[in-house]
């Protein structure tokens, strides 16, 4: 490119979608003049779902502006908690997520999931059929535009993933609400509405609790149970209300 060279500085959070030379301060950026500054960001290595706002030489500007020569661009973080108007929250998380799906599952929080790789013109349609924040470490995926809304998860541990998305979006928690196998609605049950789908042994060493709306799968309180109790304890006292 040939054009307009302008000044571009992001905030310390974008740090590592960016070059380690534009990671400190304002850096050079050559433009081609037409381009628009959501498109100069991208191409940089920065999803827009990631960006809070652009402000140029002191004010804020939309990612249509087209920027011109000698302009200096500040590239903000997303706020947290970042609100998502227009729909109810809930998300979709792509085939790396699993994990956090079941987890975010077991909090209560609407998490789609498809645990095949269906792609990713079919996963940024579903997010906006169905008005669901997309949840990814593909910045390929991110930047569909089609997406409802989007969020990079910033770590590859569960614990951490977990922590970034309660902390960024602080969805309403109710544990013991969902269910982590399909992300359907638990009801109450009592082990003589369930007998028929327990092993004898279940029958009689475990408390049923509830039963999926969708799938039927019935839970109780057995094996794993203390494991996630306290993933429920730990998440609610950090970020229930
Ligand atoms: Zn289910």
């Amino acid at each position: 490119m040939n054009g307009p060279e302008i000044h571009v500085e992001f905030a310390p959070e974008l740090g590592m979608f960016v070059p380690q030379a534009r990671r400190a301060g304002a850096t050079e950026v050559v433009t081609d003049g037409v381009s628009t500054l959501g498109h100069v960001v991208e191409s940089l290595g920065v999803p827009l779902t990631e960006v809070g706002g652009l402000v140029v030489d002191g004010r804020a500007v939309a990612v249509s502006y087209v920027p011109k020569a000698g302009e200096s661009v500040e590239v903000q973080a997303v706020a947290r908690p970042q609100r998502v108007p227009g729909a109810p929250l809930r998300f979709l998380l792509d085939v790396h997520l699993g994990t956090l799906a079941r987890r975010l599952r077991l909090l209560g929080v609407d998490a789609a999931y498809e645990s095949t790789d269906i792609g990713d013109p079919a996963l940024a349609t579903r997010s906006a059929a169905e008005r669901r924040v997309m949840l990814s470490r593909d910045r390929g995926l991110l930047r569909r535009r089609e997406l409802w809304a989007g969020a990079f998860v910033y770590s590859t541990r569960t614990e951490d993933q977990l922590r970034d998305v309660l902390g960024r979006f602080e969805p309403e928690l109710k544990p013991w609400t969902r269910c982590t196998a399909c992300n359907g609605l638990l009801k109450e049950a009592v082990k003589e509405d369930v007998a028929d789908r327990l092993e004898g042994g279940t029958q009689r060493s475990y408390d049923v609790f509830a039963q999926c709306e969708e799938c039927g799968r019935v839970y109780w309180r057995g094996a794993h149970h203390d494991r996630l109790e306290a993933i429920v304890t730990r998440a609610v006292s950090e970020f229930g209300s």
